[in-house]
């Protein structure tokens, strides 16, 4: 477009706004997590190193990589995903080191064995988070290689465990080889929906959008208007007809009554507020669905808006001028009175000589 255009309404804040601030509320909440969980480490080290060898060698490492997360969690510049999917990886194998310390080094192995089921079960834990942190086919690789480790690891020390317990450690990976199937299929079932909501989003977009203009289309107007009668809310409709229209198609082309219909489109959009909306209604008719109370400023809009239009440099220096029938919502309207009042009004505006604004109600 070759026009100055006049102010711009307030876009949404963007996309990439809106995931920095989640990013940084979950920064927070990690570092709340993490600095108890680092001086926790560090308690239960100084109380239990001497009575405990795997306490004694790994709680060191753990205390230190707490303190790093702490660090990087600050520090904006490391990405938040780098952080999570470390701690899943360090953590998991800091659970994999204690189950291979209980089952291979161990003296008392057979009566804290309660100590492998609860190392198991944070195998269970660690596979759900990794859906969290890494796409759906990373996390089933990481946690299909993360198995084999396991259940290699339970087999080699089969011969020294007895019937019994290797019967007991059978169970247990194939508990777990379950839980990690399970987890991938609920991971699957909610990527599907997510994918299926998505495009059903996509599909009502396309139902309640004009292709050549880009704006809502009758369907989704219609919808509009009827959740703000519903809602009782009060506001003002304006419906905006090209004048002599048939005459630029007719001479130029349709192509150009296209272009200029896009163009009447964006032009109108932006003399609006974000709490305005401005649709299609059909052919070269546009109607303005504004939160107004008030005849005057209505009134005041519509006239503001047929100058812009009226001053506005269209494609190939076409003089385009509009007509425009305002009404009010009243306390029993349906979309059909509110629209017959402003097509009625409209139609004065015609009659009237064009490139006027009329209201509901003949002076
Ligand atoms: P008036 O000032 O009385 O509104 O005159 P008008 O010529 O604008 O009104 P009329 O209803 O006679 O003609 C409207 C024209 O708009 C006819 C139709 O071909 C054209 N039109 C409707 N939809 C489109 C469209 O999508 N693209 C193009 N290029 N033209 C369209
Ligand atoms: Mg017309
Ligand atoms: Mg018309």
């Amino acid at each position: 477009m070759n026009n100055n255009l006049p102010t711009q309404p307030e876009s949404p804040p963007s996309l990439s706004s809106l995931s920095r601030q989640i990013d940084q509320r979950r920064r927070w909440l990690y570092l709340i997590a993490a600095f108890p969980g680092f001086l926790s480490v560090v308690f239960i080290w100084l109380q239990k190193q001497n009575q405990e060898v795997f306490i004694r060698f790994t709680y060191p490492f753990l205390a230190t990589a707490l303190a790093i997360w702490c660090v990087a969690l600050l520090w904006k510049r490391v990405p938040l995903n780098l952080i999570e999917r470390s701690v899943l990886i360090a953590t998991t194998l800091f659970f994999f080191s204690k189950y291979i310390y209980f089952l291979y080094f161990h003296p008392l192995l057979f009566e804290q064995w309660q100590e492998i089921e609860a190392v198991f079960w944070t195998f269970a834990f660690s596979f759900i988070l990794s859906y969290i942190v890494f796409p759906r086919g990373k996390a089933l690789q990481f946690n299909l290689l993360f198995l084999g480790m396991v259940i290699v690891a339970g087999a080699l020390r089969f011969t020294d465990l007895g019937e019994a317990y290797t019967l007991e450690l059978v169970r247990l990976e194939t508990r777990i080889a379950g839980i990690l199937f399970l987890v991938f299929l609920l991971a699957k079932a909610k990527d599907d929906l997510n994918l299926s909501l998505a495009e059903a989003n996509r599909i009502q977009e396309i139902a309640l959008t004009d292709a050549l203009t880009l704006l809502p289309n009758r369907r989704g107007m219609t919808g509009l208007l009827e959740e703000h009668l519903a809602r009782r809310r009060r506001f003002a409709v304006i419906l905006a007809d090209v004048d002599f229209f048939k005459r630029i198609n007719d001479t130029f082309g349709h192509e150009t009554g296209d272009k200029i219909l896009r163009e009447v489109g964006e032009c109108l959009h932006y003399q609006l507020r974000a709490s305005d909306v401005i649709g299609r209604w059909g052919g070269e008719e546009f109607l303005i669905l504004a939160l107004e109370e008030d005849q005057k400023r209505a009134l005041h809009l519509a006239n503001r808006l047929r100058e812009t239009v009226e001053s506005f440099e269209f494609s190939d220096g076409l003089p385009i001028t509009m007509s425009f029938g305002v009404t009010l919502s009243r306390e029993r309207d349906t979309v059909k009175s509110l629209l017959q009042r402003a097509d009625q009004a409209m139609y004065r505006a015609k009659n009237n000589g064009r490139n006027r604004v009329e209201w509901e109600i003949p002076n």
